[in-house]
């Protein structure tokens, strides 16, 4: 089985690729690059004026299944994921039950044999349940196969926990991923603390309920020499920790999602509640760090942190609806609208931050079109016109804070090995 494409603009960060060629794969293995390659093939796409690049790695996403497959299942977010262009995503482990246990690890694992149309990698929990109370078994779960840890939803409070956590997860090689946030200070808050807190009349979370716990996890990650990954990262204040920590060495890596650069706190202020997620929107200047931070480096992934809701959660009173939107289906055409039609990136600059620092942060061995490859790509339209509406989406899910917004960047071909996974409708 043989696949050629031909013109179009290969963006390859990873081998500093940038230029107009064509690709053949065979049996599903890149065979050839090259200027006017000359074999016959079973199937040949023209992509000329679009760019070939690899499949984003989303490493930030909830997938929802075992125990809510009203939100979303394994299947469902894994075609909306291949609708993005997403062609990897590490799942997050606060489903019911949480993945904490070799056998929930190996209910999951069969789940995903069974149903999931993207590769999807697995994030075991730090603690017992999710509860900060009790360190869950670390090496059991990554024999079965977790390749990081979170207690994304929460953060560990106990302090001596998560050292135990940090040391052991070193020795295991085992990335740890923050969701920082301090209970005490974020005071039960819905929006950002602020003018908009105080104008609708919600109660605020202030940035220091991210920002104090940034530090603490850095210090903490510093000390016990464990490699640590700050998820969405929403305020400047914590950029500037993360930025100094960086200096001296730590290892450590952040990610922002694709509503933080977008959007401030002025969103909320219809309460409407698909603008409602944890950290919440912040201010214009906090806006403006981000994106100053993924230009600078800062910043080293943009994830989407893709948190399926029902309606019946979201369409309710501000205070009661559930934090999180939908994103697997716009990470992509956000990143090109508002990141590369506007020049704070540049197109390897982008990829690197879907596709290549992901991939190279789970340890997967990704994110490259080099001969000899396993292919792993996508075809996209940049320029592509769309409009985010709920029928546009497939994902079960339709809580997306972009609904409404016309954006640019089309996924036009999905290609997994030797097939083509999914072609746009023209
Ligand atoms: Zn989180
Ligand atoms: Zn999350």
């Amino acid at each position: 089985m043989k696949l050629l494409i031909k013109n179009a603009t290969i963006v390859d960060p990873a081998c500093d690729v940038y230029a107009e060629l064509d690709m053949a794969i065979e049996d599903g293995t890149i065979s050839h690059i090259g200027a006017h390659i000359k074999e016959e093939a079973e199937t040949v796409i023209d992509a000329k004026g679009k760019v070939l690049m690899p499949g984003l790695t989303d490493m930030h996403v909830h997938l929802r299944e075992p125990g809510r497959e009203d939100k979303e299942t394994v299947a469902t977010g894994t075609v909306a994921a291949i609708k993005g262009g997403v062609t990897a995503l590490l799942a997050m482990p606060n489903t019911e039950p949480a993945i904490d246990t070799k056998e929930h690890v190996q209910l999951l694992k069969g789940i995903i044999g069974r149903s999931a149309s993207a590769h999807v990698y697995m994030a075991g929990a730090l603690t017992k349940g999710r509860q900060g109370k009790e360190l869950a078994d670390f090496a059991a779960m990554q024999e079965e196969g977790i390749i990081a840890l979170t207690d994304d939803g929460s953060s560990v409070d106990d302090e001596g926990l998560m050292r135990s956590a940090l040391r052991l997860a070193r020795e295991r090689g085992l990335l740890v991923i923050c969701h920082c946030e301090e209970k005490t200070l974020a005071n039960s808050g819905v929006v950002n603390l602020g003018l908009i807190s105080t104008k609708l009349g919600l109660r605020g979370i202030p940035c220091e309920a991210e920002y104090k716990r940034v530090a603490r996890d850095i210090l903490l990650a510093e000390e016990a020499g464990c490699r640590i990954h700050i998820a969405h990262v929403s305020c400047e204040k914590s950029l500037e920790i993360i930025a100094k920590a960086k200096k001296r060495g730590v290892q450590v890596t952040a990610e922002t999602a694709p509503h933080y650069f977008t959007l401030t706190e002025d969103a909320v202020s219809g309460y409407d509640t698909n603008k409602k997620m944890n950290p919440p929107l912040r201010s214009a200047q906090d806006k403006e760090a981000i994106c100053q931070a993924l230009r600078d480096g800062t910043i080293d992934v943009i994830a989407s942190d893709h948190a399926p809701h029902t309606e019946s959660e979201k369409e309710v009173e501000f205070d009661f609806a559930e934090f999180g939107v939908v994103g697997l289906e716009t990470l992509l055409a956000v990143s090109i609208t508002e990141l590369l039609h506007t020049k704070v990136l540049s197109l390897p600059g982008l990829v690197r931050k879907l596709s290549c620092n992901p991939s190279a942060i789970l340890g997967l061995c990704k994110a490259s079109l080099k001969k000899g490859c396993q292919a792993e790509l996508i075809i996209v339209d940049l320029h592509k016109e769309w409009q985010v509406t709920k029928r546009s989406l497939v994902s079960k899910s339709k809580n997306s804070a972009f609904l409404g917004r016309r954006l640019q960047g089309v996924v036009e071909y999905v290609i997994l090995g030797d097939r083509v996974v999914h072609q746009a409708r023209h």
